[in-house]
């Protein structure tokens, strides 16, 4: 089966690394002449919106999917004319607003933070009288990793934020306050049988993943939740393929932060963490072919490089997975990770110290943290 891929990142990449012992072959869309999956197939450097160039260049494809989600959705649309899509268009729409995206949760009674529209300075003042402060002002498109985001902690803060996004169609959120972060990924197939990964512990940093646990130490009682929350979203949308949604975990339970309708970071673990990957059980999902296992082999902690990568000595680390995307070093960018599978909680106390020389002393900590949390 040829597959065909819009967008050449690391996603795509290890869907592709995925996917040659499926029998699959690949062509990715990317205007970058550098995309990181293209020694894994075709790379065809066309721009995502140029519908008929796209279509030309997937004219071979038995199916076509995405790695990113700022691709525009009419490309989508276009491609699905001729192509079996998947995910289909109009999920990948209710993605790509968070405005859209949150009226879409709370019409199905999903929690998610009190959320108001702005485009105006009064706009602004109005939402913050309804929804307080703290609170976060985001671009209600093309935003991802903590982009086209500023928190505004009290009302001083106002102005500044203001002009630093007032160029943007925007979206204001109660800032939750949260004791945890989890996410749940979950695949369906073409006939609507649908196979649950546990929750994973996730931890960003100004808005970046930087560290996965998975299945969550603390988080397992909110397990059949999730899942329940996953199967409304994943119907409602007739969805075929991996989606990830991701949580905060408050007082008042679960709250829905967003979705991601393709493969996903929090996920990654279940490379080598997961009887089948999150990668392969999308490409088994949008194929057609039945779905892999979801179950785990013990615990997974899954580890962001975020700017460049570490030294290759964390290699020497037992019964770690290195995963080096051969993108160029650039700060804030992610070019890589590692996954730790160890059998039992213990294990990750016991082996802790061998990450300390890795990681800068702030990481460190936040991950003896995270262990601590497993204890
Ligand atoms: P996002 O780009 O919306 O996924 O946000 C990235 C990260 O910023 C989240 O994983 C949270 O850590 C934080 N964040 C975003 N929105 C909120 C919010 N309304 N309340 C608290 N934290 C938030």
């Amino acid at each position: 089966m040829h597959v065909g891929i819009l967008g050449g990142g690391q996603l795509a990449r290890m869907m592709a690394l995925a996917g040659v012992p499926l029998g699959h072959q690949f062509t990715f869309i990317d205007p970058a002449p550098d995309a990181c999956a293209q020694n894994l197939g075709q790379l065809k450097m066309i721009g995502w919106d140029e519908p008929e160039a796209v279509a030309e260049a997937l004219a071979d494809c038995d199916c076509v999917t995405f790695d990113f989600e700022n691709v525009p959705a009419s490309t989508l649309a276009y491609l699905a004319k001729h192509h079996q899509v998947q995910p289909n268009p109009s999920a990948l729409k209710v993605s790509q607003d968070r405005l859209t995206e949150k009226e879409f949760f709370s019409r199905l009674g999903i929690p998610v933070a009190p959320f108001a529209s702005v485009v105006s300075r009064p706009e602004l003042l109005a939402a913050i009288e309804t929804i307080g402060v703290p609170a976060v002002l985001k671009t209600r498109c093309l935003g991802y990793d903590g982009k086209g985001q500023a928190l505004i902690r009290s009302t001083e803060d106002l102005e500044a934020t203001w002009q630093q996004l007032e160029n943007s169609d925007l979206i204001l959120e109660g800032w939750v306050d949260f004791h945890h972060e989890c996410a749940i990924t979950a695949v369906r197939d073409f006939q609507g049988d649908i196979k649950f990964y546990p929750l994973t512990h996730t931890v960003h940093e100004q808005g970046i993943l930087q560290f996965a646990l998975s299945p969550s130490p603390v988080n397992s009682q909110w397990q059949s939740s999730a899942e329940e929350i996953a199967r409304t979203v994943l119907d409602e949308l007739d969805y075929v393929g991996c989606l990830t949604i991701e949580f905060f975990v408050s007082d008042k339970g679960l709250i829905v932060n967003e979705f991601a309708p393709r493969v996903h970071n929090s996920a990654h673990w279940s490379i080598e963490g997961a009887v089948c990957s999150q990668f392969e059980n999308h490409l088994r999902a949008i194929s057609g072919r039945p779905l892999g296992q979801t179950q785990v082999h013990g615990h997974s902690l899954m580890i962001n490089f975020i700017g460049q990568m570490p030294s290759q000595a964390m290699l020497e680390i037992p019964n770690l997975h290195w995963h080096d995307y051969g993108k160029k070093p650039r700060e804030g960018r992610k070019v890589g990770h590692a996954t730790w599978c160890v059998h039992d909680w213990s294990g990750l106390k016991a082996g802790l110290k061998s990450f300390e020389s890795f990681l800068n002393q702030d990481r460190y900590q936040t991950l003896s943290g995270l262990v601590e949390l497993a204890d």
